[in-house]
């Protein structure tokens, strides 16, 4: 078997003028990201996600991957991520070789697992798994102030059990912001936070000891993703768990993060930490030194459904199953065309359950003709 045709499918969708919604760092109107598209000589299609803008994502696969990719037997792919560090060693734990090559790793894999019939997350080691915990994404902060309410309550309405909101944007409106989630949320919900790295250590220190009282399970990059010793400083003087990962790309900056305990709970993206052959280094690291796993999602639809199919094959090995904690799966709640229109049947997340999808690959079906009205190039 070997791949024929390999295509980067830029994708783009702003929200109307002055609706711009976002996190304490600002705000953004537009959503740009970049389908990855191979195709097979015995026709079979993989997809996967470059989360990342089209321009660089073509340049980089131009640049790196194509000439290897065209011609290889996709059930190669996890020499790819090796050569992602070797050829040339310069470029490789950079954002935009780890998203290109998440995109061509991913559909490598929704091409494996269509060809020998079985889901991603069995071919990954996975026990089966049919349903996750999706958690909303939420309480944004937007251009235009809106009631800081009103994105909770519609989570709750939706069924959700757990929810992250932002935070970040000063010590009174983070407890503000927080005391209302936990009140509309209920004493049994999760409830995360998420400061988008806009603090130093001391301001994250004094906000996650005044929202201790809320039950919080984790804070999301408490300070910049490159300031290793801001971690180290906040970690050894709260309580609360510390997630991080967004912004980590690669199995050595993941390393990092659980080697020097850094964190809590390692969040890769499926669209920029390296792809399932990388995220899955990642899991086994993180598990073999009892830190969890739960994957970032920002992504278009083709991205949640990688995010989907690697929760599902992770072990929550060793910590108790005395103690279970399901394995949360971030779920967007901002308007984006992108996640909700370019599959035949979109994932629901409301309820409190997400299936997991049983069917070959990824298990999904892509809307070619949707993801021509968002094309952007
Ligand atoms: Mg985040």
């Amino acid at each position: 078997m070997e791949i024929t045709d390999l295509e980067v499918i830029p994708l783009s969708w702003s929200l109307p003028e002055g609706e711009g919604m976002g996190d304490s760092r600002g705000f953004g109107r537009t959503r740009a990201t970049s389908l990855v598209r191979l195709e097979t000589d015995d026709g079979t299609v993989g997809w996967g996600e470059a989360f990342a803008p089209g321009s660089v994502v073509e340049a980089t696969v131009d640049e790196l991957f194509r000439d290897r990719v065209l011609g290889m037997d996709p059930f190669d792919v996890e020499s790819l991520a090796d050569r992602s560090y070797t050829d040339p060693y310069h470029f490789g734990g950079s954002v935009f070789v780890q998203s290109a090559l998440s995109g061509i790793d991913v559909a490598c894999w929704d091409v494996i697992g269509k060809t020998v019939g079985r889901p991603v997350h069995r071919l990954l080691g996975g026990e089966e798994c049919h349903t996750l915990t999706p958690y909303a994404s939420t309480m944004y902060f937007t251009a235009e102030e809106q009631p800081i309410a009103e994105p909770i309550e519609r989570a709750v309405a939706e069924g959700f059990t757990a929810a992250k909101i932002k935070i970040g944007s000063g010590f009174e409106a983070d407890v503000e912001r927080v005391r209302t989630a936990r009140k509309l949320l209920g004493e049994d919900a999760a409830l995360m936070v998420d400061m988008n790295g806009n603090y130093r250590p001391r301001q994250a220190i004094k906000t996650a000891r005044a929202i201790e009282e809320y039950d919080v399970a984790w804070i999301e990059e408490p300070v910049p993703p490159e300031n290793e010793s801001g971690y180290r400083e906040v970690k050894n003087r709260i309580d609360t768990p510390i997630a991080a990962g967004e912004a980590h790309y690669g199995r050595f900056a993941f390393k990092r993060l659980v080697d020097d305990r850094l964190v809590d709970v390692v969040q890769p993206n499926l669209g920029r930490c390296g792809g399932l052959s990388e995220a899955r280094l990642i899991a086994d690291m993180a598990t073999t030194e009892n830190v969890a796993v739960r994957p970032h999602v920002w992504n278009s639809a083709v991205g949640v459904a990688a995010a989907v199919q690697f929760a599902a094959s992770v072990s929550p090995y060793p910590h108790t199953r005395n103690v279970p904690e399901p394995m949360m799966l971030e779920f967007d709640r901002s308007e984006n065309p992108l996640r909700s229109e370019i599959l035949e049947t979109p994932f629901d997340p409301t309820g409190g359950t997400l299936d997991v999808p049983q069917e070959p690959g990824l298990g999904i079906s892509v809307d070619e003709s949707a993801v021509e009205r968002y094309r952007d190039d």
